[in-house]
C-alpha cells in the first residue's frame, strides 16, 4: 500500500493505523534517508498502541524498549552498529523472536521473522513524503 504524506503529523497517523493490526512477534522494517521520519513513524506506531512515553531515537543506545503499550515495542536504531556480527554479539536477535513489536531503522540484519513488514519513506520535498507499506 502507498500513502502520501504532507506533514508529521500524516506519518504518525499512518503509522498509527498500522498500529491497529500487529498482533505481537512482528518486526517493522523503516526505510529512508536521514530526516525521512523514520522516529516520527515509531512515534505514531507506539501512540497508536496506547503508549503515553515520548518515543526518542535510539541512536546511541541502540535500543529503546516501550512498555506502557498494547504490546510491548522495542525500537531499534542501528546507524551506529558496524556489522550484523555485533547484533548478535549484543544479543539483540532475541528481541526479533518476542511477542512484541520489534521496529527498526537501519536494519543490519540479514535474517528475519517471517511476520516482516517493510515501510519505505521517500522524501518529496519540503515536508511531502510518500510511505509504502508492504
Ligand atoms: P529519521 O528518523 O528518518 O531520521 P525523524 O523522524 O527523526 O527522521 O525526522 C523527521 C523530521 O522531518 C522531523 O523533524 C519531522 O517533524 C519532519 N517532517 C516534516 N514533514 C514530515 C513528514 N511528512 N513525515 C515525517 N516527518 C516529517
Ligand atoms: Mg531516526
Amino acid at each position: 500500500m502507498k500513502y502520501y504524506s504532507k506533514n508529521a503529523r500524516d506519518t504518525q497517523n499512518i503509522a498509527k493505523n498500522l498500529a491497529k493490526t500487529l498482533s505481537g512477534g512482528e518486526v517493522i522494517l523503516l526505510n529512508g534517508d536521514l530526516g525521512a521520519g523514520k522516529t516520527t513513524f515509531t512515534k505514531g506506531l507506539v501512540k497508536g498502541l496506547g503508549g503515553k512515553k515520548t518515543v526518542v531515537s535510539p541512536t546511541f543506545t541502540i535500543m529503546h524498549s516501550y512498555d506502557d503499550t498494547r504490546i510491548p515495542v522495542y525500537h531499534f536504531d542501528m546507524y551506529r552498529i558496524a556489522d550484523e556480527d555485533e547484533l548478535y554479539e549484543l544479543g539483540l536477535e532475541e528481541y526479533l523472536y518476542e511477542n512484541g513489536v520489534a521496529v527498526i531503522e537501519w536494519n543490519k540484519f540479514s535474517r528475519l521473522p517471517e511476520k516482516t513488514v517493510t515501510v519505505n519513506i521517500v522524501l518529496k520535498g519540503g515536508n511531502e513524503r510518500e510511505i509504502e507499506i508492504c
